[in-house]
């Protein structure tokens, strides 16, 4: 059997000390047993401690990173005071007691999850803290502005504050209807955070001979604001020559399944189809 712990100061201001690895047999880490070891850059724990002592690595004033592997169940009083220049510390979600001493100001926490005590500990005393997993619920996706935007969001079930939210644009893919065809569209919203999937989305259009349609004369060549809100239509064609869609020309228009708007139309205005959300809009490019 090998060493099953390092004691009291063992190693206590040996500046020569750079590279330690800790044995595999060790379970506990003395009181003080690394304190004051400027030179000490690098300290593999091996899986097995459960146990560091109070001061064990006050005053490594050369080491920058460490990880406590999981199984160790506290970090007691001033065990990494002074490591002025530690500023990453991985502490396993086994940790359920860390003293207020344990840490120079400047320390910067990597918690597993952020419903581990040291998230908590963290927050509560004002100190940096990394997560590296949340338990993120369901996505939920909300479709505007007539299916062209999707808002993905992401809340995390441990706190609420944690989010992911992406909005991305979709891609339409249209079957345009005809006198006797029904049409279809189909939006696809692809997204870059991990947390989110693709979405798609169809919506039938009916054939125009089964829906009351607005052609508008072929002479317009611009459309007024308002000149169609809360008009009672479920599609509408504008024509070749037209140029300009004004403010709210079809706003409030609930039963608006269609519009066809022609390449010519350089202008429409962002609230021109405020309020007429199912609306597909097939818009030549
Ligand atoms: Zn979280």
């Amino acid at each position: 059997m090998g060493v099953t712990s390092i004691g009291y100061g063992a190693f206590s201001a040996c500046s020569g000390l750079t590279n330690v690895t800790i044995p595999d047999s060790v379970t506990s880490i003395g009181e003080g047993a690394f304190y004051e070891c400027s030179n000490l850059t690098v300290v593999n724990i091996p899986l097995g401690v459960t146990s560091i002592g109070e001061w064990t690595f006050s005053g490594c004033t050369s080491l920058t990173s460490i990880t406590i592997p999981e199984g160790v169940t506290s970090i007691g009083n001033f065990t990494f005071s002074g490591c002025t220049n530690l500023t990453s510390i991985h502490i396993p979600g086994s940790v359920t007691s860390i003293s207020d001493s344990a840490f120079s100001a400047n320390i910067r926490l990597i918690a597993d999850s952020c419903a581990d005590y040291s998230f908590s500990w963290a927050s509560s005393h004002g100190v940096s803290c990394d997560v590296l997993h949340h338990d993120w619920q369901d996505a939920v996706y909300t479709w505007t502005d007539n299916n062209m935007k999707v808002e993905a969001r992401c809340v995390c079930a441990n706190y609420a504050a944690h989010t992911v939210t992406e909005t991305v644009d979709t891609v339409l893919t249209l079957q345009a209807p005809d006198d006797e065809t029904p049409g279809s569209a189909t939006y696809t919203a692809e997204f870059t955070e991990d947390a989110f999937s693709a979405q798609t989305k169809t919506v039938t259009i009916p054939a125009l001979g089964e829906l009351r349609v607005l052609r508008l004369p072929a002479n317009l060549q611009e459309i007024d604001e308002e000149a169609f809100a809360g008009l009672n239509v479920q599609a509408v064609i504008i024509p070749d020559g037209c140029d300009t869609v004004g403010d709210r020309a079809f706003a409030d228009c609930p039963h608006l399944l269609y519009i066809r708007i022609p390449a010519g139309v350089t202008s429409i205005a962002a609230d021109a189809f405020e309020g007429s959300g199912q609306a597909v809009i097939d818009r030549a490019q």
